[in-house]
């Protein structure tokens, strides 16, 4: 479904990530992994359209989306959910739901369609909908996540890109992000696309792994083949 082919993208003389390599099938986990500044963040900022490669591909179904604009892609069905959630604090719950599936709306059967997908996500993350009328700065760190997830959801996206959801959160919550990002795939078909620097929380989910040390791919595997690689692990996964 996401092909990226051979991209560099730089920050002014600064080289972030160069050649990198990667293949995504539909329905699957992939997650991304490596240390600090390894380049993770900025791979999927460049899948996303909000950054733009120096050389190199992105290809989603087949086509080139490498130069289109951002809101072109995400018409395509690509949603980010960047590190820090992006949630908006003073808006309420609900609020934050609605606005991530607003731009599908059109008409009146598009509204009824968003109201539909607004009620699942309450149902897949049940400490929303007790907190739908409380602003989202009065949400704990698990539920902001939670929040900043379902609220990509609700534009019904087939790819998702989610950014670091597990920074700062108790090892409990992390472990229920990770089976509901699992879940997406399993029952709804979604595809996903895991930056994580939680390794051993990543691969615990994900279906193949790939790992970036200094803006390069070192390794690119089953989830399971790099769990049980020791070398790997010490060298670039911190476990
Ligand atoms: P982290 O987990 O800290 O987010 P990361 O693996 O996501 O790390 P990136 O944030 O993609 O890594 O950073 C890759 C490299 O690019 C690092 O060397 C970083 O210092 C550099 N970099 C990132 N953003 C910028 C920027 N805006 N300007 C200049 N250099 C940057």
């Amino acid at each position: 479904m996401l092909e990226v082919k051979d991209l560099t993208v730089q920050y002014g003389a600064v080289r972030a990530i160069g050649g990198v390599d990667l293949s995504v099938d539909e329905g699957s986990l992939t997650a991304v992994l490596g240390a600090n500044g390894a380049g993770k963040t900025t791979l999927l900022r460049a899948v996303s359209g909000l950054l733009r490669p120096k050389a190199g591909r992105v290809e989603l179904d087949g086509a080139d989306i490498t130069r289109l604009p951002v809101e072109d892609i995400v018409r395509r069905g690509v949603a980010h959910v960047p590190q820090s959630g992006g949630v908006i604090t003073e808006l309420t719950v609900e609020d934050n739901l609605r606005l991530g599936g607003l731009w599908r709306v059109s008409g009146r059967r598009d509204r009824a369609a968003l109201a539909r997908r607004v009620a699942e996500m309450y149902e897949l993350f049940p400490p929303l909908a007790e907190r739908r009328a409380k602003t989202a700065a009065t949400l704990s760190g698990g539920e902001r996540q939670m929040l900043a997830l379902a609220r990509a959801l609700t534009g019904a996206p087939r790819l998702l890109l989610v950014d670091e959801p597990s920074l700062g959160l108790a090892p409990r919550v992390v472990a229920q992000l990770m089976a509901v990002l699992r879940r997406l795939c399993d029952e709804d078909g979604r595809t996903v696309l895991l930056v994580e620097q939680n390794a051993r929380s990543a691969l615990s989910v994900a279906d193949r792994a790939v790992v970036l040390d200094l803006g390069a791919v070192v390794a690119s595997e089953a989830a399971a083949t790099i769990a049980a690689d020791d070398r790997l692990r010490h060298a670039y996964l911190g476990f």
